[in-house]
């Protein structure tokens, strides 16, 4: 806290700081950025934040979010409804969008199974996985969780779950850097590695 700053400034920095991976100083940064910024900029910047809140939804089949539900993936009917590739996060949906090689679905567990963080089996969209399997209508699942330790045990677990129903259960090569994050990776990596995908 400054003495130089007035209470407005002061609430503005706070809550930019409140971001993840902002510090003071960016957060000071941004504050002042917006307090140079129009009326109109200001408004428009809060009036995204205000949108995306009201506006989002979860997908009810892959829970992508989305301003639709079902959500654009899943109501397009030139893709593959045989094969569902399994993210951790919505953002890794984004990465695999970018490498324009996958053409089948999605669904978004919202997390990794991790014991040491309390997060097991039920905290994350297992069953709701499961449920999408039952019709017979997947043929392959591709485990796209992130190379880490909680990824890696999440597909184990995965796998042992979904091969009993006879369906196809896959994992990403690797390529992608051990305890790395699917988001981050360039398309290239990701797309060798979704190519190289070995059957689990
Ligand atoms: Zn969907």
């Amino acid at each position: 806290m400054s003495e130089y700053y007035s209470p407005s400034i002061e609430k503005l920095i706070e809550a930019f700081e409140k971001l993840p991976s902002i510090g003071h100083k960016t957060a000071a940064r941004l504050a002042f950025h917006m307090l140079d910024a129009s009326e109109e900029e200001a408004q428009e910047f809060v009036s995204a934040i205000i949108n995306a809140k009201k506006n989002l939804k979860y997908c009810s089949c892959c829970y992508n979010i989305s301003d639709t539900d079902p959500c654009p993936i899943c109501s397009n009917p030139a893709r593959n409804d045989e094969v569902i590739c399994v993210v951790e996060d919505v953002r890794d949906i984004m990465a695999m969008e970018r490498t324009h090689e996958f053409k089948g679905k999605y669904h978004v567990l919202h997390g990794s199974i991790s014991p040491m963080n309390g997060i097991g089996p039920d905290d994350i969209k297992i069953k709701e996985l499961l449920a999408r399997l039952m019709n017979g209508t997947v043929k392959e699942v591709i485990l796209a969780t992130n190379p880490r330790v909680e990824g890696e045990a999440t597909a184990m677990y995965l796998s042992k779950l979904i091969k009993p129903l006879g369906i196809k259960v896959t994992r990403i090569a690797h390529g992608i850097p051990v305890g790395g994050d699917l988001e981050y990776t360039d398309e290239v990596t990701l797309s060798k590695a979704l190519e190289g995908r070995r059957e689990l």
